[in-house]
């Protein structure tokens, strides 16, 4: 089964900011963040000879993190100008 480990990443990432942040719990403008965050990410597709620690260190990559967490602000922030909740 071929995973987007980007979507994976931002999925963490996400979850981890989400109560320091005040942005909109509902599950629409969830799935808009992480929509806007991945389309302004590089999808991160493994070919199968990747080992499982390859494709943990992406995870747990410091710096994929911040960039991520970039993305997910400044979505955060076009939502919740368009957010009705
Ligand atoms: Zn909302």
């Amino acid at each position: 089964m071929l995973k987007n480990y980007m979507e994976i990443l931002v999925d963490e990432v996400y979850n981890e900011v989400k109560n320091q942040y005040e942005v909109c719990q509902y599950d629409n403008c969830t799935d808009d963040i992480k929509a806007i965050a991945l389309n302004a990410l590089p999808p991160a597709y493994f070919p199968s000879y990747v080992d499982e620690g390859e494709r943990k260190s992406f995870l747990l990559n410091r710096q994929m993190k911040i960039t991520a967490l970039a993305k997910i602000t400044e979505a955060a922030q076009i939502v919740a100008q368009r957010c009705k909740g």
